[in-house]
């Protein structure tokens, strides 16, 4: 069932209870981030812990390796970065503002 953009508070179902499964797709939490993980390739053993602890499956994989955060679902909570078992951590959470400031640049430079 797709869920409707902005529904006003009265049209919510009594009891709040979210109708039908598979909703999780349709509730993109990446604009609650403040910051965001980066991910360091050099460093990186691709062990997946990161894959097994992030609680909104924003780390996508291929072939048993890292390939890249969904940052349309990632919500910056940073557990990744911590469970990183690799020494100086190949996984570096950044403030929001410091990733789009840093897009600007990619984007002048180009
Ligand atoms: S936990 Fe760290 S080392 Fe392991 S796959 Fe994720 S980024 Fe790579
Ligand atoms: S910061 Fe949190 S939500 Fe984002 S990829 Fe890491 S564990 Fe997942």
């Amino acid at each position: 069932m797709a869920i409707e953009k902005k529904k006003g508070w009265k049209s919510l179902p009594e009891g709040d209870v979210i109708e039908g499964g598979g909703t999780a797709r349709e509730f993109k939490t990446g604009d609650w981030r403040s910051e965001r993980p980066v991910h360091i390739p050099e460093k990186c053993i691709h062990c997946l812990t990161c894959w097994i602890y992030c609680p909104d499956s924003a780390v996508i994989t291929r072939d048993g390796k890292f390939v890249a955060f969904n940052y349309d679902y990632c919500k910056g909570c940073g557990i990744c970065a911590h469970e990183c078992p690799v020494k100086g951590k190949a996984i570096k959470m950044i403030s929001e503002k410091e990733a789009k400031k840093n897009e600007k640049v990619c984007r002048s430079q180009t």
